[in-house]
């Protein structure tokens, strides 16, 4: 299974890909964390990156390209892989379908998580994300056992940078902006499927499974 998963910040994009690729062995590709981790080891890319993420806004396109690219290289990817936060402008997308039809691994759905706003700003102010191995929480809805710990490593948990109530309004701006006419761009295609990202978790899941059963994907 080819998946992208395509819905604004706080949409759940990182949860269900967590979820998911857990539940069918897919491996899960988030740009996001591949931009936190070159940020946290100080690379060349990192330092580069790190301007923009602070602020909200996106990366470059060749950066991340390339850093997709890279790791479709270095990845077996033949059981499948879900990409969450990427493509995010139109550029990203055209570059991502010349590769993937070089690989001839077509993209089989796009899963699109309408969310409303209030949903955002209540999800992302209180994130918590494990400076280890990179799993979501929530202060409510997902709290851990142990607070300020990961359940699955015991890493400790932190609170991101640009997960404060300015840079949100700006990053739904920029999703508003470079990153919602992808769905169109993929509706064209007969790629999308719309779920509501206002559920929670296993609610939003259940869904999922729903629409690969329907569609035949599992
Ligand atoms: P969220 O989906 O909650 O905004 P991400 O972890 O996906 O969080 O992204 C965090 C930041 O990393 C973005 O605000 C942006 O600066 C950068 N980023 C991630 N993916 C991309 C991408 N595909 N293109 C450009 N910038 C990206
Ligand atoms: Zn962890």
């Amino acid at each position: 299974m080819r998946l992208v998963l395509l819905g604004p910040p706080g949409a759940g994009k990182g949860t269900q890909a967590n979820v998911l690729s857990q539940k069918y062995g897919l491996l899960h590709i988030s740009t996001g964390d591949l931009l936190r981790e070159a940020v946290k080891n100080k690379t060349p890319v990192g330092q580069e990156a790190k301007k923009f993420m602070d602020k909200g806004e996106l990366v470059p396109d060749e950066i991340v390209t390339q850093m997709i690219i890279e790791k479709f290289k270095h990845s077996d990817i033949s059981p499948g892989f879900i990409l969450d936060g990427f493509p995010r402008t139109k550029r990203q997308a055209q570059i991502l379908d010349q590769a993937l039809a070089e690989l001839n691994l077509p993209l089989d759905m796009v899963l699109y998580f309408e969310t409303g706003e209030d949903t955002i700003l209540k999800r992302l102010t209180g994130r918590r994300v494990c400076q280890n191995c990179g799993y979501n929480f929530h202060i409510v809805n997902i709290p851990p056992k142990n607070e300020g710990i990961c359940d699955y490593c015991s890493g400790k948990l932190y609170h991101r940078q640009d997960d404060k109530e300015e840079t949100i309004r700006n990053r739904i701006k920029v999703y508003n902006e470079q990153t919602r006419e992808l769905i169109d761009y993929y509706q064209i295609k007969g790629l999308i499927k719309k779920a509501s990202g206002d559920l929670e978790v296993e609610a939003l899941f259940s869904i999922l499974q729903k629409i690969f059963k329907e569609t035949r994907l599992i």
